[in-house]
């Protein structure tokens, strides 16, 4: 049914009262039941809201809608809005793209042969396995035997960050990252410590920002591996990895960046960075969960994280996850290609959206205004929680997160915000909205309504 036959029903006396209450619609009728409860039923499903009937006693039907509100009409018909869905989290996961989709399909079908087998089944296989590094390897400027896949960005970055300490043992027991990294990087770098190793944790300024300077300066005669993320994850801050690579080249030292946020979001070369290991995830760029990879640089072979089988060189055991590799190939391919274009739309978006939350009063934009995500609007709200502010956005159709996905349900403070200087009363009103070129202005017109009157209401203890 379309919105004038609604009107029509809404009007005409068939439904005996109407009203609405916290954003669901009641309407009550008597008769022509048939009519009403499918009506009805087509109604929700049009405008994406849930419903349904309920019986009352005196033989009345009581049908309700979630929706977001009405627009009463002048002539006295309604609208019903129905319960708009804005996913703005795609720092913490993308859908899949149709492109990767569909270039993974034949390798759940006719191709799913295991890699490692010889016979023509296993040849094709393996023939999309070696296409896709190919693929990967020319969208970072790498070489082919330099990509090595694994399970995501946990894995690649445990790897990078175990193997390049295991590779250099004999060197010293100490590495630098800084206060800002990834829990991946984090925890690795907090279960060496208990190994013996020690870890320096670069302080970061206000903005999520690290100088070469300081990089230099923490150096040591035992250091054996810095790592630093391209781009944080919670802030969207971007940082100068080419410079400090420069500064961990100059000393021998080996450079590993976590770059999962970055990849199809930044242009990345890696001859250009000159880094010895690259961690990347293809969730994060429309590609398939559960499978990343790992550049490592010629001449830096890892000893391996997963023993087993002679897959990937001997690098890294396990049957190939063949069609997310494939995925996470047609994934970058896209992403590469498309990367200017999509960045025009994204960052228009983006500045807009930021300036006008940035008029919500208490608000704090957070990372860098200048270095970040294409996609990254990051804030932080004086006197909120994080978790029933996203909680009360969800209900209200807007799905964003507090800070990244793994500490999404945490009722701490954001450390991310904590370490850039914030008051831990502002690091516990974090909000992170992520956007991509499936968003629209649309969507930006209905967060800049919608964000500061549930704001307002929150703080009003409404
Ligand atoms: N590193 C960063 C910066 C991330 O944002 C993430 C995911 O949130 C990871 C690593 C972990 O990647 P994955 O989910 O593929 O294990």
């Amino acid at each position: 049914m379309d919105e004038k036959g609604f009107e029509a029903l809404a009007v005409k006396d068939i439904i005996t009262r109407a009203n609405i209450n916290r954003g669901t619609f009641y309407l009550y009728y008597k008769d022509k039941f048939d009519l009403l409860d499918q009506t009805l039923s087509e109604v929700i499903q049009d405008i994406g809201a849930s419903g349904g009937i309920v019986f009352l006693n005196d033989g009345v039907r009581r049908f309700f809608i979630r929706t977001l509100g009405l627009d009463k009409r002048e002539e006295g018909g309604y609208k019903v809005m129905g319960l708009r869905k804005v996913y703005v989290d795609h720092a913490a996961t993308t859908a899949l793209s149709t492109t990767a989709f569909q270039a993974m399909l034949p390798y759940f079908g006719d191709t799913f042969a295991n890699p490692s087998a010889i016979h023509e089944y296993g040849v094709n296989a393996k023939a999309g396995v070696e296409r896709s590094r190919r693929m990967i390897a020319k969208a970072i400027g790498a070489k082919n035997n330099e990509i090595f896949f694994t399970s995501g960005g946990t894995e690649s970055d445990n790897w990078a960050i175990l193997g390049a300490v295991a590779q250099r043992s004999s060197k010293g027991k100490h590495i630098i990252t800084t206060s800002i990294e990834h829990n991946a990087v984090l925890k690795t770098a907090e279960a060496l410590e208990k190994q013996g190793y020690e870890v320096t944790y670069l302080p970061v300024d206000y903005y999520g920002r690290i100088t070469p300077e300081q990089l230099a300066e923490a150096i040591r005669e035992d250091t054996v591996l810095v790592s630093i993320m391209m781009a944080n994850n919670e802030i969207g801050t971007i940082l100068p990895i080419k410079d400090l690579c420069q500064v961990a080249r100059q000393r021998n030292v080996l450079f590993h960046t976590d770059a999962v946020q970055a990849v199809g979001q930044v242009k990345i070369d890696v001859r250009d960075l000159n880094v010895d290991l690259l961690s990347m995830s293809a969730h994060k760029f429309q590609g398939p969960k559960g499978v990343g990879a790992l550049f490592v640089k010629i001449g830096r072979i890892l000893p391996p994280l997963i023993h087993g089988g002679g897959q990937e060189k001997g690098s890294r055991a396990g049957t190939e996850n063949v069609p997310g590799i494939v995925g996470m190939a047609a994934a970058l391919e896209e992403a590469v290609a498309t990367m200017a274009e999509k960045n025009r739309k994204v960052v228009a978006m983006r500045d807009r959206l930021i300036q006008g939350i940035l008029k919500i009063p208490g608000s704090y934009l957070t990372g860098d205004p200048e270095n970040r995500l294409p996609g990254m609007a990051s804030f932080a709200f004086a006197g909120m929680d994080k978790k029933p502010l996203v909680t009360t956005l969800s209900k209200a159709g807007i799905l964003a997160s507090s800070a990244s996905a793994c500490t999404a349900g945490s009722i701490n403070p954001s450390r991310i915000l904590l370490a850039t200087g914030a008051s831990e009363s502002l690091a516990y009103g974090s909000l992170r909205i992520s956007l991509n070129e499936h968003n629209s202005e649309e969507d930006m017109d209905y967060l800049l309504e919608t964000i500061p009157s549930v704001i307002s209401n929150m703080r009003n203890g409404d």
